[in-house]
């Protein structure tokens, strides 16, 4: 166990650093500013990308962070924790050409830290305020944007959130070398500058009901993300020292002490597993294996976090299949070892991706006194079926993709429980989307 604060702060030193000054002015000045923008197509949320970098390279930082917010209000995590190989950086024409792309990520950093830093100063004042209020169900990115769009227009929105802080998994899930819960935070704080209200420790279903937010808001908009971990249905689950992925990392971002294991094994092949995986390292765990049951060509993991993963010193078990935890010798409650399968490849499955059988006889352990499973969440379908007319499919919200609305016309939704959980810059181009639609439906409804 470790203490936290300044010790976490030690351990998790991010992997992108800032630019300097000059290295930033250098790196936007590498940039084509072409005309048709690629990297401005890629990015989910839109944000005019050479404008912002020409921005930067004629020493106008406030204009540039104003560009990057008026496409997304988040635009500070997203630099952060937006797979940008994927995205704006992998779309960039440099690559066409043999060269580096534009390190938009940390360009995009650059403008947003010089606005934390200068005073928050907001790029837009709401419209005067109107008599119809939204109520947002849950305070992650998506309710984020989409209650910007809203105050902007002069509407109220209240956030409920069941947890004590604002940000979703900006806020307790994102790897530490990535995303600081108050740099997540300082996000929140500007949204509530703009008049958005925040009521935490609120159940909704429980606490205030459905009907209670019918009767009192005009719209509302569901923004649950996803529920909890999806058991493993393995021996042993219940012993001391199993600890979920998403716990684990929410744990030693927001708790004062962290509990790690010397030898800990990450079941799962995605990259919360590789974020669980890594901060095992980084709080000092002296073994780390990640066990996924495929190989690494089906590994649902990006390329450049499994890259990461294997320079923090995490070892990869592929291949394998957990079947049991099992119990320390020394101390029956406590996990001792994990028992394992190899997997051999057959034919594509459903999803595309060779089906993993057993290799018949080829049990082994692996001793850990740790294991954070890190295999999938459960979706919050109770809570979802006391949605009146909210259509549920494969256990998503169904919506119209252009406005969020659900089957119910009061009702929207966006985010990990409509997507099934894909990135920040999704969820924030959702949100974002879903606020456009309700400020439309309350316009033709004469709100
Ligand atoms: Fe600049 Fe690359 Fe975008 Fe072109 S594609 S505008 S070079 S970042």
């Amino acid at each position: 166990m470790i203490a936290a604060s300044d010790e976490i702060g030690r351990r998790f030193a991010e992997i992108h650093p800032a630019f300097d000054p000059q290295a930033a002015l250098v790196e936007a000045n590498r940039c084509l500013y072409c005309f048709d923008a690629p990297c401005t197509a890629a990015c989910p949320t839109h944000i005019d990308v050479p404008r912002f970098i020409k921005k930067i390279a004629t020493a106008n930082l406030r204009g540039s962070a104003v560009t990057i917010l008026e496409s997304n209000i988040l635009g500070s995590s997203c630099s952060r924790v937006c797979p940008v190989d994927v995205l704006c950086e992998g779309a960039c024409v440099l690559h066409r050409y043999n060269k580096q792309p534009i390190e938009i990520g940390r360009l995009q950093r650059h403008a947003m830290d010089y606005f934390y830093r200068s005073g928050r100063r907001l790029p837009f004042t709401p419209a005067p305020d109107r008599a119809a209020k939204v109520a947002c169900i849950g305070a992650g990115p998506a309710s984020l944007a989409c209650a910007v769009e809203l105050r902007k227009r002069g509407y109220g929105v209240t956030i409920f959130e069941s947890r004590p802080l604002a940000g979703g998994l900006n806020t307790y899930g994102v790897a530490e070398y990535k995303l600081r819960p108050a740099d997540s935070l300082r996000e929140v704080e500007l949204v509530k500058s703009l008049g958005v209200e925040f009521r935490f420790g609120v159940n909704v279903g429980g606490d205030v009901s459905l009907d209670d937010l019918e009767r009192d808001y005009a719209a509302i908009f569901i923004a649950i993300g996803l529920g909890p971990p999806t058991p493993m249905k393995l021996p042993g689950e219940e012993l001391e020292g199993v600890v979920d992925a998403l716990r684990f990392i929410a744990d030693y971002k927001t708790a004062q002490t962290i509990p790690v294991g010397r030898k800990v094994a990450v079941i799962g092949g995605g990259n919360t597993a590789i974020d669980a995986a890594n901060a095992a390292r980084r709080l000092g765990a002296g073994e780390v294996y990640m066990i996924y049951r495929r190989s690494e060509r089906e590994m649902p993991a990006f390329l450049f976090e499994y890259e990461h993963s294997k320079l923090e010193g995490v070892q990869f078990r592929l291949q394998t299949q957990p079947v049991a935890i099992r119990s320390a010798a020394s101390d029956a409650r406590r996990v001792g070892a994990l028992e394992c399968v190899r997997m051999e490849l057959g034919e594509p499955d459903r999803s595309g991706r060779r089906k993993p059988e057993p290799a018949p006889g080829s049990n082994f352990t692996i001793e850990c006194d740790m294991v954070i499973p890190a295999t999938g969440q459960s979706r919050f379908l109770d809570f979802l079926s006391k949605c009146r007319g909210v259509e549920v499919k494969d256990g998503c919200v169904v919506t119209d993709p252009a406005t969020g609305r659900t089957a119910n016309s009061r009702y929207y939704a966006a985010g990990d429980c409509v997507n099934g959980g894909r990135e920040v810059v999704d969820a924030v181009a959702e949100g974002k989307r879903a606020g456009l639609g309700i400020v439309s439906w309350l316009c033709g409804a004469g709100w």
